[in-house]
Formats: C-alpha cells, structure tokens, sequence
C-alpha cells in the first residue's frame, strides 16, 4: 500500500537584537556563564518586563518576508511549566494572538513549485541551558541564564509537507528568507535557528491525518531529512503490523549517534501548559503606517528575485531559485552580467563549474575568480579566443593563481585557432592516417565521424574551433 507523511514544522529563529526582549541584558554568544543576566530574566519577585521594541520589528520583518497578516493587536501569555532552566517557571509567549500569521513560501519540488502555508510567527523568550557534568558520577548539572530572554521568533508551518526533501527545502527557503532580511544569523550549529518536526503517517489519498508525533533535537538540516525518513518507516511499519494503536502523541527524541528516535514524554495539551495573559505587559497595538515603514526597509527577497532573474535573464526556474538562494551569489551573478557577459551562459556556469569549487556560497566574494574575470572568460569563449574545453582548463588555472583569463591564455599559448587554412592542414593528415574510419562514415557509420573529431582536436592540443573543424571535416568526407 501507498503511504504518505503529513509534516508540519515547527522553526525557531533567534532574532539578533544587542538586548534581550524583554530586559536590557546583552545578548552576545559565548560570554562567561551568568554574566548577561539581571533580577528580569533571572525571574526575580518585584521586577517588570519591558518590550524590546528593536526585537518585535525584527519579528515583524521576518513575518512580512514571509507573507504574513501583521495583526494589529496582539499581546504575550505566559506558558507554564516547570524546568530548571526556566527560572520563572514560565515562558513568555504568544498564544491566541500572534503578532503575524497566514503567510506562505514557496518551495521547489521535483514537481515545481509547491507553496507551502505558514500558519503563525510569534514572539517569545529563549529558556536557559542545562548543562550536564560529562562525569555521570558526579550525578551535577549546571544552568547558564545568559541564553533566558533572547528573543525568538516562532514559526509555525501548516502541515503542507510530504517528504523529508520538502521539509528540507521549507527549511532551506526560511533560511535564505530569514538571511536577507538580516534579522538573524539563521546559524543552526550555533543554535540560531532550531527546528522541530510534527509528522504522522497516512495511506495516500486519505483526508483524515494519523496520530502525530513530534520530534526535537534535530540538530543539523541533515537530521531534518534523516529523522523524518525514520519516522515515516517506524509508523508505516507500525501501522502493517497491525499496531496502529502504539502510533501515539508523544515527543521523541533525535539520537544522532544511533540515527533514531526515542520516546521522550507523551506530549502536552496546550490545556497542560495553562496558558494565560501577561499581566505585566500591554498589548501590542500596531498601525499599518508602522508596517508600511518595515516593508520599505526590506531589501529584495529570494522570490521576488528569481521571478526578476528568470524574466529578465530567460535562465530557468530552477537556476534562478539556487542563484537567488543566498543573497551574495546573487550579487556576484549580476555582476558577472554587468561585466558585459551572456545571462544564460553565466548562469550555465556558474551552476556548473563554479557551484562545485565554494564551500559555501555566502563567501564567494572571496572567491579567487572575481566576477569581472569570469565574464572576461565567457566574454573570451563567445567571440572565439578559446573553446568551451579549454575554458574550463583556464578557469581552474585562474581558481589556483587568481590571475585573469587573457594572461593565463597568453602565457600557455591557447588561442583557439579557426583559421581553416590550418585546420585543413590537421584534417588531411588525420585523414589519410584514418583510412579505416573514413571508409566507415562514409558507408554509413555516423559515430566515424566522433572520433575523427576527436583525433583533430587532439592534434591541436584542444585549440581547434570545433565547430570549424566539423564544418570541413563534414565537406571533406562527403566530397
Ligand atoms: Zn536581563
């Protein structure tokens, strides 16, 4: 039988504000342990809570670069529960009334594109961390308050996904969306973005969605993709069994070392969490003047972007989604084209010479070859100084040396030759030491002609202009 995943995701992404949001801490990674905390976020008796105004725009950007509603009137709840690393013994969240929802992304899937609706982003404080002595024996945890009270921004998808490569791909677009607006170093090693995953399982074409479960710890987008493939097998194989009635509500764990997940708790109701208004805080009232302003503060997104690309470049969907995916390679292909090379031969590439050679893409601007060189060699291929093979051999002379295409080609003497004078000369020669071949083109065998080819350019060291030398090559064996 068929079986489908319904996955929803759950995205966490701290925003990058100096204080914390709701006291005047500082927010810096990696300090001393307890040294960014005041009696606020240390939850002290007698203390008020203030709204970091800098952290609800930078909610608000991120909800408007994701197609949200930005609500006019929202306002933060407490969530209670009790952990040590939160020193309040709640949070404090948003419940019934985000500051943003109804918004949407689009994603690529083998079959196109596919939108995928954002049900909500609210605000909310980060809890501390526990810190557990690597010594079992000594049976001692610890708690660092620097990290209660950063600011986060909740993202809640609707549960529009299938697969764990849909579920990467949201990911990778709220990323990239998140990245261009600036209001997060979207780091998920670093922990600026976090990610939970609701999944369950049902038969393909069934409306009624199964028991989901929720899996947490997911530490790298790798064990995004790993840890739904686990869910799904672990459910569907439940499910054949006969033991549907073991698929439960529950919290799991991700367990990189064994790739698995394990059963942490029986999740909550939100009932459990006792949700109710912050008295210490005012609702937040927002006017459109206000969000006006934020919209024109964006600059333009990944979407936006690639529509432009493919409509002004004519490069495919697709390139256009991975050109625009990160913000600076953007740049670097649009200044390739200002640099006065092809759009689509640009695009080509970049794709698929230069994608293989940057670990990441965010760095290119260090890249060895700078755009105004790369567009010198395309420019060099286009009116014939060299051919497309011998480019690519000059491309990564100029990745090691970092020197431009014109001297490289100079130094090694690569000039394409499409003089047919000289052709001609190699064509003969070839000929007459290929009687065999020439007999089988001309009797009929195509692929004579390939090899001919072949043997030509390879007695011009690759710098024949093969479209030249198909030319008369073609005219000599037929005459
Ligand atoms: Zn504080």
């Amino acid at each position: 039988m068929q079986y489908e995943s319904v996955i929803g995701l759950e995205v966490h992404v701290q925003l990058n504000t100096a204080t914390k949001i709701f006291c005047g801490c500082a927010t810096k990674f990696g300090a001393e342990p307890n040294s960014q905390t005041c009696p606020v976020c240390l939850g002290l008796p007698g203390v008020l809570p203030v709204l970091n105004e800098e952290a609800l725009k930078k909610g608000i950007l991120a909800g408007i670069a994701l197609n949200c509603e930005v609500a006019e009137y929202s306002k933060f709840d407490r969530k209670n529960y009790f952990y040590p690393d939160l020193p309040k013994a709640y949070q404090i969240s948003q419940y019934d009334m985000p500051v943003c929802k109804k918004g949407y992304i689009d994603i690529t899937t083998e079959n196109g594109m596919k939108r995928i609706g954002i049900t909500r982003l609210h605000l909310e404080e980060d809890a501390g961390k526990s810190i557990h002595s690597e010594d079992k024996s000594e049976n001692t945890s610890f708690v660092d308050l620097n990290r209660t009270g950063i600011p986060l921004a909740e993202i809640v998808s609707e549960p529009d996904m299938r697969t764990a490569d849909e579920a990467y791909n949201y990911l990778q677009k709220i990323k990239s969306i998140i990245k261009y607006t600036g209001v997060s170093d979207v780091n998920m090693e670093e922990g600026s973005l976090r990610c939970d995953v609701n999944i369950s399982v049902r038969l393909k074409g069934e409306e009624k969605f199964g028991e989901k479960v929720e899996v947490k710890n997911l530490n790298s987008f790798k064990a995004v993709k790993a840890a739904i493939n686990y869910e799904f097998d672990r459910q569907v194989d439940l499910i054949e069994a006969g033991e549907k009635k073991l698929i439960i509500q529950e919290t799991r764990l991700w367990d990189p070392d064994r790739q698995l997940t394990f059963s942490m708790r029986s999740k909550e109701d939100a009932h459990d969490y006792r949700y109710f208004p912050d008295p210490d805080l005012t609702p937040v009232i927002i006017t459109s003047e206000f969000v006006d302003e934020l919209k024109k503060s964006l600059p333009e997104l990944p979407d936006q972007k690639r529509e432009r690309f493919t409509a002004q470049y004519s490069i495919p969907v697709y390139d256009a989604e991975v050109l625009t995916s990160v913000r600076q390679l953007s740049e670097y292909y649009e200044d390739v084209i200002k640099n006065g090379a092809n759009p689509k031969k640009a695009s080509n590439w970049i794709m698929s010479e230069l994608m293989g050679q940057i670990q990441d893409p965010e760095d290119i601007m260090n890249f060895p070859v700078k755009a105004a060189d790369l567009a010198s060699l395309l420019k060099l291929i286009d009116n014939n100084t060299i051919n497309g093979k011998i480019a690519k051999t000059v491309f990564r002379d100029m990745i090691e040396t970092g020197k431009k295409p014109e001297a490289i080609i100079e130094e090694k003497g690569l000039i394409q030759v499409s003089d047919t004078s000289e052709i001609e000369a190699i064509i003969d020669k070839i000929l007459s030491s290929n009687q065999q071949s020439v007999d089988d083109y001309r009797n009929g065998k195509e692929k004579a002609l390939g090899f001919l080819v072949g043997q030509v350019m390879k007695e011009s060291r690759g710098k024949a202009n093969p479209q030249v030398v198909n030319e008369i090559l073609i005219n000599k064996l037929k005459g």
